[in-house]
């Protein structure tokens, strides 16, 4: 309670009202693609190489890994740090056989949302966590920094960045990091099937898988590829569009692994999907060489900003 002998004239009210309001308005010089410029802006590569060296760090996420529910909790706690009180796992049941044994083990989804100024649509951003080797023993070692460490990173740095500056979005984002990729896109489609039994709308899929190795960093320009599906030719002009105004990246599509990661059984459901992945193919994929050496963070943040743009100007 406002001790007594605190009072203010009615003027002086007027005027922090209008002081108070003038600050809560979106400031009518800034057109939507300098906002968009602005918030993409913000990505860090400091920020990806952290995420992504902490990820390696966990030895082996091999989705049959005696660890790998400790790792999806490890992400969700790092959603929680950003302020995404609801981040959770999500639990899928999953019998493999891998390498002439079968496992049935529990799976998790880590998804965390922020809530759109219309809750009715959702747009989903996400990458695997899971990684697998393909010479070694993926049950103690697969480091998987470029992949899938880098996506995952991306869609934290989203994460973190939207938070941070108060973004509000006109759609719900729905963020996932998603288990089981790499033995047979199990996250993305126990996600896609609840979502649709759900009756979900989701608009599109924004999909992240290998995105920071670049052959030769003195080459320019930097290429980056955004795969598409038959229902998202539109919105892959649109992202290449955006990529252009927005970062020093050269946007293409080859769609040769259009069916190899999570976006893919977004399209079969019937939804909008992109895949962005790095232009270089990378030869310690799948091995225990795939680590934050082979990674190249200012190419990363690169691929980050065009996917953000795609993200923040279709929720601005
Ligand atoms: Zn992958």
């Amino acid at each position: 309670m406002m001790p007594r002998e605190i009072r203010y004239s009615p003027f002086i009210h007027a005027i922090i009202m209008i002081v108070v309001l003038a600050a809560c308005q979106k400031d009518p010089e800034i057109t939507r693609e300098e906002y968009v410029l602005s918030i993409t802006e913000k990505v860090n590569s400091d920020s990806l190489g952290s995420y992504i060296s902490w990820l390696e760090g966990m030895g082996t996420r091999f989705a049959l890994a005696d660890n790998h529910r400790e790792v999806a909790v490890e992400i969700r706690n790092r959603f929680v740090s950003f302020g995404y009180n609801d981040a959770r796992l999500d639990s899928f049941y999953l019998t493999k056989t891998f390498r002439d044994i079968t496992y049935s083990t529990w799976q998790y989804n880590v998804i965390a949302s922020m809530p759109g100024r219309n809750q009715d649509n959702i747009c989903v951003v996400g990458a695997h966590y899971d990684d697998v080797v393909s010479g070694g023993d993926p049950f103690t070692l697969a480091p998987g920094a470029n992949d899938n460490a880098s996506g995952v990173a991306a869609v934290l740095e989203m994460a973190r960045i939207i938070k941070r500056y108060r973004f509000r979005p006109e759609h719900t984002i729905r963020f996932v990091a998603f288990a089981a990729e790499e033995i047979g896109l199990n996250g993305s489609i126990d996600c896609v099937t609840k979502a649709a039994m759900a009756g979900d709308r989701i608009l599109m899929m924004i999909n992240h898988d290998m995105i920071s190795y670049v052959a030769d960093p003195g080459a320019r320009p930097w290429h980056v590829n955004i795969i598409y599906y038959d229902n998202s030719e539109q919105l892959r002009d649109e992202a290449a569009a955006l990529c252009t105004a927005n970062t020093s990246l050269v946007p293409y599509s080859d769609n040769t692994y259009y069916n190899r990661s999570d976006s893919y059984p977004f399209f079969v459901a019937g939804f909008r999907a992109l895949f962005f992945q790095q232009g270089d193919f990378e030869d310690t994929y799948h091995t225990t060489g795939d680590v934050s050496s082979v990674c190249n963070m200012e190419y990363c943040r690169e691929v980050v900003r065009a996917s953000f743009a795609v993200l923040v100007d279709k929720n601005y």
